[in-house]
C-alpha cells in the first residue's frame, strides 16, 4: 500500500516540464500575495489563454457552442473559468476548485498610533496563524484604499529590492525570561501584533510628529488622509519572492502555497485542455476559505451557481431545473493543501494514512476534526473511479488524513459544493510548515497535481 516516490519515475525530458511547471507557478506566487491579486492574475493568464468575459457575452448576447472559453470575476476577489465541453451542462461540469486566501495579517480601520517616537499599525489577522512565527520577520504591505470619490488606490510596499519592509518586532532574548515560560499560544497576543511604520518626527510638528510622519507620506505617495483606512484593504504579507528550496533545488519555499500552488495547477490544467472537451471544464477559485468561506466571494455564496445559469442561459439550456440538474449531475476535486508529513513531528501523524512530500497529489476521502466532524467525506464509488483514470495517465497519487485522529483538523470547500449533490472529493499538494509565513512544498507533486487535474477533467465521465 506505499505510494512510490514520484520523482523516481521522471526521464530527462519530465525532469524539464516538472521545472517548467515550477518557474510557472513561482511567478503565479510572486504575482499574487493577496486574493484580489491572484485573481487579476488568473485573468490575465486566462485572457492570454483564449478566455473571454462572460458578464461581456451576455450582454453581445452572443450565444456558446463547444470549445467556447469564457470566465467571470467576482467582486475581484474570486474568479471562475468556463471551457464550454460537448456534451450539454445539464450533464453535470468536470469541476476543479481551489481557494486564493491565504493567512495573514490585516490592517484594521483605525489602524494608526504614535507610541514613544515610533509610529503603528494595529492588525487583525486573518485565518489560522502562529503568531510567534510573524514577528521579527519583513513584512510586505498590499491592498487597495477606496477613496470617497469611487477611485481604488492600489498599494503594493516592501516587494522591490529598494522598497522599505515593516515588520512586527519581538522581545529581545535577555528580558524574556517571563515570555519564555509561556505556553506558544499566548507567549504572543494578537494584539499585540502590531506593525511599525515610521520612526522619525516631522519637522515642526508637536502632537504626535511620527505619526504626522507617516500621513505626510501616504499623502505624498498616494494622495491619501488618515479617513481614507476606514475604506481600506491593507494586508501584510510575507516580502519577497517564492525560492528553490533545498541544495537539489527540489522542493519550492513560499508565502500562499496553501492553496495558491491548487490554484496554478488547476489553471495549468485547463489550459491545456483538448479545444472541445467531452464535458464543461470548470476552474473555481473562492474566497474566504480560511476564515469559513463566508461573505459574497466566499464559497457559501451563490456567485457560482448564478454564473453556470448564466453559462446555460447562452447554451440555450435555461431553466431552473436543468441547472439544478448540472450541479448535481456535476463531478468535484476540491483541491487544497494536505498536511505532508513531517520526520521532525511524527507524533503528529499516523504514517500509513499521511500525505509525503515527493510522492504525489493527495487525496483526502475526509477531512474535518474529531469523528470527521465537518468534512464532506466523499463516496467510495467516487474515489474508485478516480483510481482508475490516475493509473490510466500513470498519475503519481496518495491518500491521506490530516493527521492522527483527535489531534486537530481543518475544512476546505468540499462539503459545501458537496450540498448541491455534486461528487466531491479533496485532492491537492502536501506542504509542509502549513499557514506558516513560508511553506513548503515538493515540485514534483505540484507537476503531478497538474496531470491529475488534466486528467480528471478531460476523462471523467457523467
Ligand atoms: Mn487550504
Ligand atoms: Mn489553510
Amino acid at each position: 500500500m506505499e505510494r512510490p516516490n514520484a520523482w523516481k519515475k521522471y526521464d530527462k525530458k519530465a525532469l524539464k516540464a516538472v521545472e517548467a511547471a515550477a518557474k510557472g507557478y513561482k511567478a503565479y506566487l510572486d504575482a499574487g500575495k493577496t486574493e484580489r491579486e491572484c485573481a487579476r492574475e488568473a485573468v490575465r493568464l486566462a485572457e492570454e489563454n483564449g478566455y473571454i468575459d462572460l458578464r461581456a457575452a451576455i450582454q453581445k448576447g452572443h450565444g456558446v457552442k463547444p470549445g467556447d472559453k469564457l470566465y467571470q470575476v467576482q467582486m475581484g476577489k474570486a474568479v471562475m473559468l468556463f471551457h464550454v465541453g460537448r456534451n450539454p451542462l445539464e450533464k453535470g461540469l468536470n469541476i476543479v476548485g481551489a481557494h486564493i486566501d491565504s493567512p495573514r495579517i490585516d490592517i484594521k480601520q483605525n489602524p494608526f498610533y504614535e507610541d514613544t517616537d515610533i509610529a503603528y499599525a494595529d492588525t487583525h489577522y486573518y485565518g489560522g496563524i502562529k503568531k510567534y512565527q510573524w514577528v521579527a520577520r519583513p513584512l510586505a504591505l498590499h491592498g487597495v484604499v477606496a477613496k470617497k470619490d469611487g477611485t481604488l488606490v492600489p498599494i503594493v510596499i516592501g516587494e522591490d529590492e529598494n522598497d522599505p519592509v515593516v515588520g512586527i518586532s519581538d522581545l529581545l532574548i535577555h528580558l524574556s525570561q517571563e515570555q519564555m515560560g509561556k505556553k506558544l499560544s499566548e507567549a504572543i497576543t494578537g494584539e499585540s501584533l502590531d506593525i511599525m511604520l515610521a520612526g522619525q518626527p516631522l519637522q515642526g510638528e508637536e502632537k504626535e510628529p511620527v505619526k504626522a510622519m507617516l500621513l505626510k507620506f501616504l499623502r505624498d505617495k498616494y494622495g491619501l488622509e488618515e479617513e481614507d483606512m476606514i475604506s481600506a484593504e491593507i494586508e501584510a504579507v510575507p516580502a519577497g519572492k517564492a525560492r528553490d528550496y533545498g541544495l537539489d533545488r527540489s522542493m519550492i519555499l513560499g508565502y500562499g502555497h496553501d492553496d495558491r500552488v491548487c490554484a496554478y495547477a488547476e489553471l495549468a490544467a485547463m489550459f491545456q485542455l483538448p479545444a472541445a472537451p467531452e464535458y464543461t471544464c470548470c476552474c473555481l477559485l473562492a474566497d474566504k476559505e480560511e476564515i469559513g468561506s463566508v461573505g459574497a466571494t466566499g464559497m457559501q455564496a451563490q456567485y457560482f451557481e448564478n454564473a453556470v445559469a448564466e453559462l446555460m442561459q447562452l447554451t440555450g439550456e435555461g431553466g431552473d431545473l436543468k441547472l439544478r440538474r448540472a450541479l448535481a449531475n456535476s463531478r468535484m476535486l476540491s483541491c487544497d493543501v494536505s498536511a505532508g508529513y513531517d520526520p521532525l513531528y511524527a507524533s503528529a501523524f499516523e504514517k500509513k494514512n499521511a500525505a509525503y512530500l515527493g510522492r504525489g497529489v493527495c487525496y483526502n476521502k475526509f477531512t474535518g476534526r474529531g469523528g470527521k466532524s465537518g468534512s464532506n467525506d466523499a463516496n467510495a464509488e467516487f474515489m474508485g473511479r478516480l483510481r482508475k483514470i490516475m493509473d490510466e495517465h500513470n498519475v503519481s497519487w496518495q491518500t491521506a488524513e490530516l493527521g492522527r485522529v483527535d489531534l486537530g483538523g481543518g475544512g476546505t470547500i468540499a462539503y459545501i459544493c458537496a450540498l448541491y449533490g455534486m461528487e466531491v472529493i479533496d485532492s491537492g499538494v502536501p506542504v509542509l510548515s502549513m499557514h506558516a509565513p513560508n511553506e513548503i512544498i515538493s515540485k514534483a507533486d505540484l507537476y503531478e497535481a497538474i496531470q491529475a487535474y488534466t486528467a480528471f477533467l478531460i476523462d471523467m465521465e457523467g
